[in-house]
C-alpha cells in the first residue's frame, strides 16, 4: 500500500506545520483551515477509516481525544470551547484515508462542518 499523505508528513517527506508530536500521535495545521484554529490529530499508525480500528485500540483513540484537549488548553481556546470531528467514508465526507480528528475552534462555530 502506498503511503497516505499523512504518512508522508509523519516521515517529513512533505512539509506541515506540526504543533504536537509524541510516539503515537502527530498534530499539524490543516492546509485548508475552516476555523481560526484547525488542527488535525493523527495516529502515526495508519488505519484507513474509523471502521478499521479494532477494539484493542481504545487507548489510542482515547489518547487522540486527550491530545486535542491538552492542545486546546495550551493555546487558550478550551474555556470558550471547540469542536472535534472525525469523518468516516463518503457519507461522512472523509477525503484522506488515514484516520484523523479535526480540532476546530478559536471563534464561534456556526453551521455544519464536513
Ligand atoms: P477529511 O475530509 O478526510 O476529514 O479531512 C482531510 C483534511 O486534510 C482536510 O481538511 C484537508 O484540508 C486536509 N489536508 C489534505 N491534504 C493535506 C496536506 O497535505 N497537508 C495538510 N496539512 N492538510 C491536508
Amino acid at each position: 500500500m502506498s503511503d497516505s499523505i499523512f504518512e508522508k508528513i509523519i516521515k517529513r517527506q512533505i512539509p506541515a506545520d506540526i504543533v504536537f508530536e509524541n510516539d503515537d500521535i502527530i498534530a499539524f495545521r490543516d492546509i485548508s483551515p475552516q476555523a481560526p484554529v484547525h488542527v488535525l490529530f493523527v495516529p502515526k499508525r495508519r488505519f484507513d477509516t474509523l471502521n478499521d480500528v479494532p477494539d484493542n485500540e481504545a487507548l489510542l483513540l482515547g489518547n487522540l481525544l486527550l491530545a486535542a484537549q491538552a492542545y486546546a488548553k495550551s493555546i487558550g481556546i478550551a474555556e470558550n470551547g471547540y469542536r472535534l470531528v472525525m469523518n468516516c467514508n463518503s457519507h461522512g465526507g472523509q477525503t484522506v484515508f488515514h484516520i484523523h480528528m479535526h480540532l476546530l475552534g478559536g471563534a464561534p462555530l456556526t453551521g455544519g462542518f464536513a
